[in-house]
C-alpha cells in the first residue's frame, strides 16, 4: 500500500471500546498519512451515547498501538457554530426543509398502497417526501432538517469522488436519478442534536484539511452524500480510501458491544501492539 503522503484522519465515536476493526482503520490512516499528517477527530455529536471514559480509552489504546497525532484533538461537540453556519448556507441555497415525521410516520407512509417496496439507503429508509412542501420559515424547534435531494442535485451539477482504496478504486460519477431513488432526502440536522453525521463529517474534513478520508467500506455508499455536500458548501474535495471490514469467525462485522474483541481486552490478556497488527494482517 503506497502512502498517500497527505493528511488523513481517524474519526471514532466514543460510544464503546475500540475493537480490532478500529485498530485496523487507525493504522491504515496512519500509514497513508505523511509524517505528522495523521489526525484524530472525536465524533461525539450523539451526546446521549458518548461517554468520557470511552474517549479516554481511545487515546490510551491508540497511543499503546504506537500512534501519535497533533493536539488539541478536534471534538465535534465543540463545533456546533460551524455546523449551524453550514446549515444556514444550505438553507440560503433553498435545499433544506423542516421535517416533523417520526420513524413511525415514515413507516406508515411507506406502507401506503401506492408506495412500492421500501428502499433502504445509506441512511435507512428512503424518505417518502411527506414534508417536502414545507419551507424553512415554518421550521420549529422539534423539526429535523432534510436535504431536498432533487433540488440539491439540480444546483450542484455532476457529483463525483475519487476512490484510492483497493475495493472500488477509480473515479465514481454518480447518477442523479439513482441518488434521488436510493438515497433521497437525508436528514442533515437531527432534532435531538442540531446536526448529523453527514453534515459534520463534511464540514470537519474540510476544517482539518483532510486530503484523503480513510474509513470502513460500510461508509462507501454515504460518500455520494458527502461529495454532494462538498459541492454545495464549496469545500475542498478529499479523495477516499475505504478499507475492508474486520469480521469475526462467523463473517459478522465487529460491533462496539463485542467486548471480547476490544483492544483493551487483548491488552489485558497480554497481547502486544505487534500482535494486534498481525491479527488485522498489517
Ligand atoms: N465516526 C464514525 C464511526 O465511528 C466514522 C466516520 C468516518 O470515518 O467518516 O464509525
Amino acid at each position: 500500500m503506497p502512502p498517500e503522503g497527505g493528511i488523513t484522519r481517524f474519526a471514532p465515536s466514543p460510544t464503546g471500546p475500540l475493537h480490532l476493526g478500529h485498530a485496523y482503520s487507525a493504522l491504515i490512516a496512519a500509514q497513508r498519512g505523511k509524517p505528522g499528517g495523521f489526525l484524530l477527530r472525536i465524533e461525539d455529536i450523539d451526546q446521549g451515547r458518548c461517554r468520557p471514559a470511552f474517549e479516554a480509552q481511545i487515546y490510551d489504546d491508540l497511543r499503546w498501538l504506537g500512534l501519535d497525532w497533533p493536539v488539541p484533538v478536534m471534538r465535534q461537540s465543540d463545533r456546533m457554530p460551524a455546523y449551524c453556519a453550514a446549515l444556514q448556507k444550505l438553507a440560503g441555497l433553498g435545499v433544506l426543509y423542516p421535517c416533523s415525521c417520526t420513524r413511525g410516520d415514515i413507516r406508515a407512509a411507506m406502507s401506503a398502497p401506492q408506495e412500492g417496496a421500501p428502499v433502504i439507503g445509506p441512511d435507512g429508509l428512503v424518505y417518502p417526501g411527506t414534508c417536502r412542501g414545507r419551507c424553512m420559515a415554518q421550521a420549529g424547534a422539534d423539526d429535523a432538517l432534510r436535504l431536498d435531494m432533487r433540488r440539491a442535485l439540480s444546483l450542484a451539477g455532476p457529483v463525483s469522488f475519487v476512490e484510492n482504496g483497493p475495493l472500488h478504486s477509480g473515479n465514481h460519477c454518480l447518477d442523479s436519478d439513482d441518488m434521488i431513488a436510493n438515497i433521497g432526502d437525508v436528514v442533515l440536522a437531527r432534532r435531538d442534536m442540531g446536526t448529523s453525521y453527514h453534515l459534520s463529517v463534511v464540514v470537519d474534513d474540510a476544517a482539518q484539511a483532510i486530503s484523503e478520508v480513510t474509513r470502513g467500506a460500510d461508509l462507501f455508499d454515504a460518500t455520494a452524500i458527502h461529495a454532494l455536500l462538498q459541492i454545495l458548501l464549496e469545500l475542498p474535495r478529499p479523495s477516499y480510501w475505504h478499507h475492508d471490514l474486520i469480521r469475526d469467525e462467523h463473517g459478522k462485522r465487529l460491533a462496539k458491544r463485542d467486548d471480547a474483541r476490544a483492544i483493551a481486552a487483548y491488552r489485558a490478556a497480554g497481547a502486544s501492539p505487534a500482535d494486534i497488527r498481525a491479527m488485522v494482517n498489517l
